[in-house]
């Protein structure tokens, strides 16, 4: 940053060199004058302005008006100084002679007013807009001026890296341009920053070095009011580098200086340092007295600035006395205490709140001091932060969009880290979702494998498991449900025994697996010749029962005779082809009066005994006579 700043002064230097002198001629006199007694020269100016008045030399009023106005800067008289610049304005908003030169000193000057009071925001905004103004004028003068105020707008920001870097480009200015006032005033700034910058700026010699350099520039000139001034600086880094007792003689010299030159600003300044030496070596009487008179001063003055460095000390001085009265300096400390004012004054005038409240052993409110001096301190880092954006802004666009980008990185690599971390959070939902539904899944399987095993033993209950076909107890449930049924709507329902003929010998002659093979082959007859209505179950060995709805006793021949020749065509593994085993068949209809299912049955087989004995491979059919006899006397 301070390399790029200095390759750009380098450049600065060249301009300087060819450049215009823009500053009036008018200002040279009033310039010697202000080193020695701001006063004289403030006498000089209105002497001036008068004659220019007279003349009708409206160029030369315009001058005198902004010179005039420079002269109360350095008096630190702010309200006189802006009185002066607004006449400076009107006059030259009415004229028509005003050309860019006097638009560009009059927005300088008015910046230079302002530093103290308006936002660093503002301020930052403002030096840009005028830097670019002057660009066009090769105005090497105004260029001193612009590093002036970067300078003095860092100093009031409180950022003192860049006021050092800008306090170094107004020294090269001043010297390459030959202006010793601004020259010294670099020197002035620049040693009071040494005590402030930071590791970043390249070592600045101590402090006091650049007081005696710009002391030694002024040589044997009458320059008393900026002896005053280096001076003071020079006790303030003699306080630094704890040289006490030296620094209280150079606070004591700026004082004699001031007091001869009249200056109350610089009086008022120096009671205040020379009144901290004094309250330090503990005579809190003589310091408070000292502050006393640095207040009546600045009250007169209205310089709120130093008025709150001289409450600072009243309030110092009286915490040192234990003096109860010091309730009531805080108090009228207080309207002083306005967001505006310097961060560091404010921050010294909270601390000294909190001291004198402590000293009278209002705890409470001693602490909520410190609290707003701590407040402070953070505001006052959060506005260095600021105006360090602000001046990246003003002068290197590419280093700003630098420090945006990196802000964007940053701020997008905050973003990527939330957006890893809500998808981690959602992959960890996904995954216990994901469990759950395992889980559910498994759940599922179980419970439907549970249910088909249930399911199964409850069909292995009913089925027989060599043919497939219903068992005894499925088969006659069945039955009775085909009865109800028949009963119930009076329609046609027949029953049949069917019992395989000398099937022992089957067994015997072939193994009984070959009488299996038959069993099923069977078993697999009927379900390919049956209707869909009826149904064939084994009710053991080799006896099956065949269920019959909506079938009259006259259509049973019929069935016989498919189920037969079905059967006889099988082919039965382990029986030679064809295979010869045939079947007997007894049925019975049931007959509206009749209850029983076992009745019916039993008549079925009575007409089977009937086939067995007739010769076998035939179907007999029971009398309803004898299943109506059947029912009514049970065996
Ligand atoms: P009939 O013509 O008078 O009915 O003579 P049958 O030999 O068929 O009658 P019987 O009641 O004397 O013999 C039945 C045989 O059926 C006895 C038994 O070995 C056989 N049997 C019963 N259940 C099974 C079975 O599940 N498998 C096999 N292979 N044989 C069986
Ligand atoms: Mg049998
Ligand atoms: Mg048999």
């Amino acid at each position: 940053m301070a390399a790029l700043l200095r390759a750009g002064l380098l450049v600065l230097a060249l301009l300087w060199a060819c450049g215009v002198q823009a500053r009036p001629a008018i200002w040279q006199q009033q310039d010697a004058l202000v080193l020695d007694d701001p006063h004289a020269a403030e006498r000089w100016t209105q002497h001036e302005l008068a004659a220019a008045r007279v003349a009708g030399d409206v160029d030369a009023e315009f001058w005198l008006l902004l010179g005039a106005a420079s002269v109360q800067d350095q008096l630190e008289d702010t309200p006189a100084q802006l009185a002066l610049l607004h006449q400076a304005e009107a006059l030259m908003n009415a004229w028509p002679g005003a050309g860019e030169l006097h638009k560009a000193w009059l927005a300088q000057a008015m910046i230079l007013a302002d530093l103290r009071e308006k936002p660093a925001a503002e301020i930052a905004a403002r030096i840009a807009a005028l830097r670019r103004q002057i660009e066009p004028l090769e105005a090497s003068d105004l260029q001193c001026e612009l590093a002036s105020l970067d300078m003095w707008a860092m100093v009031y920001a409180g950022n003192n890296d860049e006021a050092w870097v800008a306090g170094e480009a107004l020294e090269r200015c001043a010297h390459a341009v030959g202006s010793l006032d601004q020259e010294v005033s670099a020197l002035l700034q620049l040693g009071s920053l040494t005590s402030q910058v930071s590791g970043k700026v390249p070592a600045a010699g101590k402090g006091e070095d650049y007081f005696r350099r710009a002391l030694a520039l002024l040589g044997d000139r009458p320059a008393r009011f900026m002896r005053s001034l280096l001076e003071w600086q020079l006790g303030n880094a003699l306080v630094y580098s704890r040289q006490l007792q030296q620094a209280r003689d150079h606070y004591e010299a700026a004082l004699v200086l001031s007091r001869d030159l009249q200056d109350e600003a610089g009086i008022a300044a120096a009671l205040i340092k020379v009144g901290e030496r004094v309250l330090d070596d503990g005579n809190a009487e003589a310091s408070l007295s000292m502050a006393r008179d640095a207040q009546a001063l600045m009250e007169a003055q209205h310089n709120e600035g130093r008025l709150m460095a001289a409450h600072v000390l009243v309030l110092r001085s009286l915490t040192a006395l234990r003096r109860p009265d010091v309730l009531q300096a805080i108090e009228q400390a207080r309207p002083l205490d306005a967001p505006e004012r310097i961060a560091s004054r404010r921050i010294e005038l909270a601390t000294a709140m909190a001291e004198g409240f402590a000293s009278q052993g209002l705890y409470a409110k001693a602490y909520a001091e410190l609290t707003r001096a701590n407040l402070l301190r953070n505001e006052a880092k959060e506005t260095l932060r600021d105006s360090q954006m602000l001046r990246l802004q003003a002068r290197y666009e590419g280093a700003r969009l630098d420090a945006e980008n990196a802000d964007l990185r940053r701020r997008s690599e905050t973003a990527h880290l939330e957006l890893v971390a809500q998808a981690a959070t959602r992959r960890a939902l996904w995954a216990a979702l994901l469990a759950l539904l395992v889980m559910l899944a498994g759940a599922a399987v179980l419970v439907v494998r549970g249910w088909r095993k249930r399911r199964h033993l409850a069909e292995l209950a009913l089925r027989d498991e060599l043919t497939g076909l219903p068992n005894r107890r499925a088969i006659k449930a069945a039955g009775e449900a085909q009865l109800a049924q028949a009963r119930q709507w009076q329609l046609p329902f027949s029953v049949a025994l069917i019992d395989l003929d000398h099937f022992k010998q089957v067994n015997d002659r072939l193994g009984h697996a070959a009488g299996d093979a038959v069993l099923q082959a069977l078993a697999a007859a009927a379900g390919r010749v049956l209707r869909g209505q009826d149904r064939l179950g084994r009710l053991g060995g080799e006896e099956f029962l065949l269920l019959m709805p909506g079938t009259t006793l006259s259509e049973l021949n019929a069935v016989f005779d498919r189920l037969r020749a079905t059967f006889a065509a099988c082919e039965i593994a382990g029986l030679p082809s064809p295979h010869g085993v045939r079947f007997s068949m007894g049925g019975a209809e049931w007959q509206p009066g009749t209850d029983s299912l076992a009745a019916l049955i039993d008549a079925a087989d009575q007409a089977l005994y009937v086939s067995k004995a007739a010769g076998r491979d035939q179907l007999s059919l029971a009398e309803p006579a004898t299943v109506l006899l059947r029912m009514a006397v049970p065996a």
